[in-house]
């Protein structure tokens, strides 16, 4: 599986083909994976607005195909308050700095953590479970009272 990396639109959730006639306001264009865009039409509809919305997989170690960190990361509009998600799922924080010494400001929500193939499921399989997970604790979630809350907040 090759991450196919394209401009979706949240607001038809579509593709968009001619970002020139697209009638739609680039607010809710996301420049994402395509596994990715039910993770971010799900945090639009809270009006958590992402900006990108990717999966990336790094192989650790010698042996081929056996160890990897994983990341999914999805790039936000604006910082939000954290507490409207309440506690997310394992390996998920939100990212307000950057690790690097001069701590620059990012917007993001990423999950990272390290996956070792033991042979019962793909990376393809994992990558799509990390994704399904996700989504079922966002669909989990009040949308429209959370959109409520975050139109409240400046
Ligand atoms: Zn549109």
């Amino acid at each position: 599986m090759i991450p196919i990396i394209a401009q979706y639109c949240m607001e038809c959730k579509e593709w968009i083909e001619d970002s020139d006639t697209h009638k739609c306001s680039k607010d809710s264009w996301v420049l994402a994976d395509k596994e990715m865009v039910g993770i971010a039409d799900r945090l639009y509809s809270m009006g958590i607005v992402p900006t990108t919305a990717m999966w990336g997989a790094t192989e650790l170690g010698t042996a081929k195909d056996h160890e990897y960190f994983l990341t999914l990361e999805i790039n936000l509009r604006r910082r939000i308050n954290e507490s409207v998600l309440d506690k997310l799922p394992e390996g998920w924080k939100f990212h307000w700095e950057t690790v690097t010494p001069d701590q620059s400001p990012v917007k993001m929500l990423a999950y990272t953590g390290r996956w070792i193939n033991v042979g019962l499921k793909s990376l393809d399989e994992r990558i799509a479970e990390l994704i399904q997970e996700f989504e079922e604790f966002l669909d989990s979630k009040d949308s429209e009272a959370i959109k409520a809350v975050l139109l409240l907040m400046p």
